[in-house]
């Protein structure tokens, strides 16, 4: 579906914050899975959710990383459509390796044909900010969002009083600079989940922080006087998984595999691994590593599953791993010590995520099924009256959330 102005509640003014927290609220309500149930009580987010429009859960892209899935939530496009396929910058020829971080800073990385929403609404007369998103410092086009803040190289994502200051931050440029359209990210829970796993206290302790920052924000919303105009989603990149200990990957100790076949590897990051075997070793390790580990999955990149919509890309090397939920994949030397991991399965219940919405376009108090995250982009377009860029997604899928135009509302 296209841009219909139509449809839209408030026609005029129209304001606009996605806010995407890093990694999941675990799922209270999925079926099945009681084993996850978290002992936390989140009132503000039941609250938005009786005041708007909860999914059941939201499918995250696979694979489901950070920066990767956010990319997915600002384009609506699958991995291997936006290339952004890894978390880390690398070059297979150099060898060279880059983290999360120093990533952000690369355009070329993020800047590969898709044009995130940012830039695309300022193309058509909008004004966008970003704080802490994934993709913000890079340039599209030559074009980047409009009011920024990147946070610097070492950063407490999990501040509480500096969650409120970005929230007041994002509330002055929503009246004082007029913007249109702000995302905002904050790195938790996923940093506590990594650290001490989905299920510790400290991970509950920083859920229950996050659904009193959400208590901050739409009381802050309120006070602003943007209640009637703003629309508020709040969802995530992925889930989070307890890593098991036993029975571990460990790429080093499989029977005739050897590192001297290899001209270039990205492991050690959770369940995913990339490989360029020497010239002529491909079918060698291939075969080997294919039964290496009853949890282990290993592909020729044509072969792997057309489900994850990851392989189809020019970043690809030749071989692709990953593995079972629970599961981490170890190269030349044990260096993931992390309790909590997500990259995983994005079928896996455990790496699905929320979504929450509330304000003037969206109904009261209902409930909809699971749906795709590729869908975000289409509805981000649809409250802000823009045309979308091609994407893998529908607005047909989120349609239903959104109240029906009035007379004397739409624009039309
Ligand atoms: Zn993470």
């Amino acid at each position: 579906m296209g841009h219909q102005a139509g449809q839209m509640l408030l026609p005029l003014g129209l304001l606009f914050a996605a806010l995407s927290l890093g990694s999941c609220i675990p799922l209270q309500r999925a079926p099945g899975r009681s084993k996850l149930l978290l002992d936390v009580d989140t009132p503000n987010l039941d609250t938005m959710a009786a005041d708007g429009v909860k999914a059941k859960y939201m499918s995250p892209a696979f694979i489901t990383l950070t920066s990767p899935c956010h990319f997915t939530l600002l384009t609506g496009r699958y991995l291997e459509n936006h290339g952004v396929i890894h978390n880390m910058w690398f070059d297979t020829k150099t060898g060279v390796k880059l983290p999360y971080y120093t990533t952000q800073g690369i355009s070329s990385w993020w800047d590969n044909g898709s044009l995130p929403i940012w830039i695309t609404a300022q193309r058509q007369g909008l004004k966008t900010g970003s704080i802490h998103f994934p993709g913000t410092k890079a340039k599209y086009q030559k074009e980047e969002v409009y009011k920024k803040l990147v946070e610097p190289a070492l950063f407490n994502y999990s501040n509480e009083t500096n969650w409120r200051q970005s929230i007041d931050t994002v509330m002055e440029w929503f009246t004082a600079d007029n913007l249109d359209f702000i995302t905002l990210y904050f790195g938790e829970p996923d940093s506590s989940g990594h650290k001490f796993g989905p299920e510790s206290t400290q991970r509950k302790n920083m859920i229950a922080q996050v659904d009193r920052t959400v208590g901050y924000l739409r009381q802050r919303i309120r006070e602003s006087g943007l209640e009637s105009k703003l629309n508020l989603i709040i969802t995530s990149d992925h889930g989070m998984e307890t890593v098991l200990k036993t029975d571990e990957i460990h790429l080093r100790t499989v029977s005739n595999f050897t590192f001297k076949d290899i001209d270039f590897e990205l492991l050690d990051y959770g369940p995913n691994g990339l490989l360029v075997p020497k010239e002529g070793k491909l079918e060698h390790v291939y075969s080997v590593l294919k039964s290496a580990h009853p949890k282990l999955h290993v592909y020729k990149k044509e072969e792997f599953p057309k489900r994850f919509h990851y392989a189809n890309h020019s970043r690809i090397t030749p071989l692709l791993l990953y593995s079972d939920p629970g599961y981490v994949i170890h190269g030349r030397y044990k260096v993931q010590f992390n309790k909590g991991e997500h990259g995983f399965d994005n079928e896996a219940m455990n790496m699905k995520t929320i979504f929450r919405a509330v304000g003037p376009a969206f109904k009261k108090g209902l409930e909809v099924e699971p749906f795709e995250s590729v869908n975000v982009y289409a509805l981000l377009c649809e409250l802000l009256s823009i045309t979308p860029e091609p994407h893998d997604g529908s607005l047909e899928v989120t349609k239903p959330m959104l109240r029906e135009p009035t007379d004397g509302h739409g624009l039309g």
